[in-house]
């Protein structure tokens, strides 16, 4: 491959205490954590709207638990869905169009700058520190310089440009297949609810993910969406699929991606009409939306000061530098070669801690992860990645960045005790008392 030299003066455009890169479920709650907490916030984000997967991405139900008075349940009541604890189990799909004006409105904030349709393009480094990031906008690049960086972009875009150690999938390198999830209406109320690989539902005298796994084998329904999970929504008659998939996808090599869309648009086809042909309730159904584009379960992972393993999410350890408490989720792989789940036996985890160390990249000064790019393996990657731990790890870290930027100190400085503190008085569990 060829390379040239390039060099262009580019502006410091402005300064901000935190500048938080991504708007996804982690990215929006750090920004709305640290500018109530005093601190003067950029918000960036590619797309053209907030929210991450959670909005653009068509992803449904918020899952996972974590500990009392986190953002959570915040963002949660925001949406219409934050009534129903068991709901981290069960899951309703929220308002997805309804999402992107609540999330909107939840990041407008004085403290904050949104810059939407802003792509962060490359770390602006001095030595080991990062001092802010270079943008790419309708108007060139720019940079916006930072006391602290926090890369929320799910992907790790950040800290692969900063020079951070970065891992990616399982041993083998593979990751969890990428989803394009949908929606569906005119439902009738009684058409078949089956909300995953955990369920039992039964159908024409079998279960009806071995029924779907016999007509993925017969080549009715793609070999890869075998898993139908589909769930209710916020409203009567519609269905949200989480079904499609393409594996061998990496979503940070982009010449992967357009022929990974194509598939899954192709595939959304050919489930909605085998749902109108074999579903009872189903006769009548109607596409009506998908995600902007395709989602992304795994990708990078940014090796921390702490780096957290399944084995002790599955006892839930505690740990005295705990910044998100009872997180709690499955250890959920989804299979990085076919359909379904990787492990025949899914995992539970009994609540657990996310320490501060998982938040602060090895080597690198002056920037957090906060959202599913934090330090852990593959496997315990599978269990926080879900939304409702990925706000509060959000919340905590954009306390921990406006603090950082208000006492001229570097996230590995920064006293954890006096975080904790601050956190606690926010009413945040932390503690088991
Ligand atoms: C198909 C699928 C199904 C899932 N199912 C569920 C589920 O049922 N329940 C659940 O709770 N979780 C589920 N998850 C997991 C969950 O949605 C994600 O792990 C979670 O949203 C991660 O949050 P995040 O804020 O870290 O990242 P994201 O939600 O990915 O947000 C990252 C944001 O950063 C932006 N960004 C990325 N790179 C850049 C850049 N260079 N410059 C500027 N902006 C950038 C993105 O556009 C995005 O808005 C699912 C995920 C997928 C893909």
């Amino acid at each position: 491959m060829e390379s040239v030299q390039y060099s262009k003066v580019i502006p410091v455009y402005k300064h901000y205490d935190v500048v938080v890169c991504g708007a996804g479920p982690a990215g929006i709650c750090a920004a709305v954590a640290a500018a109530r907490h005093g601190a003067k916030v950029a918000l960036l984000e590619r797309y053209g709207a907030v929210g991450g997967c959670l909005t653009l991405g068509y992803v449904a139900p918020v899952a996972g638990m974590v500990g009392k008075g986190t953002m959570r349940q915040e963002v949660c009541d925001l949406l219409g869905v934050g009534d129903n604890d068991a709901y981290a189990w069960t899951g309703v799909c929220h308002d997805i169009q309804k999402a992107k004006t609540v999330l909107t409105e939840f990041v407008d904030h004085e403290n904050i700058d949104v810059y939407l349709q802003t792509m962060v393009a490359d770390a602006w480094m001095d030595g080991d520190t990062i001092r802010g990031v270079v943008i790419s906008t309708k108007e060139g690049l720019k940079i916006l310089s930072g006391s602290v960086v926090i890369d929320a972009t799910g992907d790790g875009d950040v800290a692969e440009f900063a020079g951070c150690e970065i891992e990616k999938g399982r041993d083998d390198g593979l990751m969890q297949p990428v989803t394009l999830e949908f929606l569906v209406d005119n439902v009738a109320e009684d058409g078949i609810i089956c909300i995953g690989d955990i369920s039992d539902v039964q159908f024409n005298g079998q279960r009806f993910l071995d029924w779907c796994k016999e007509q993925a084998e017969q080549g009715i329904i793609p070999k890869n969406a075998a898993a139908v999970r589909m769930c209710p929504t916020v409203h009567k008659g519609e269905r949200h699929f989480n079904t499609t998939q393409v594996n061998g996808v990496d979503s940070t090599k982009v010449e992967t991606l357009f022929k990974a869309e194509l598939e899954l648009r192709r595939q959304i086809d050919t489930l909605v009409d085998f749902f109108q042909k074999n579903l009872p309730g189903y006769e009548n159904c109607k596409y009506v939306g998908s995600g902007t584009t395709l989602g992304v379960r795994e990708s990078r992972r940014v090796v921390g000061e702490y780096y957290i393993t399944a084995e002790e999410l599955v006892e839930g350890k505690r740990f005295d530098d705990v910044i998100v408490h009872n997180a709690e989720f499955l250890v959920d792989i989804h299979n990085p070669t076919g359909s379904g789940q990787a492990e025949k036996k899914i995992q539970y985890c009994k609540p657990y801690d996310l320490p501060y160390g998982c938040f602060v990249p090895k080597k690198i000064d002056g920037l957090f992860t906060a959202g599913r790019c934090i330090s852990g393996t593959h496997r315990a990657h599978a269990s926080y990645r879900v939304m409702s731990i990925c706000m509060a790890m959000g919340q905590a870290i954009g306390v921990a960045a406006a603090m950082c930027a208000q006492q001229g100190c570097t996230p590995r400085r920064l006293s954890v005790k006096d975080l904790q503190k601050e956190l606690t008085a926010l009413g945040i569990e932390l503690f088991d008392e």
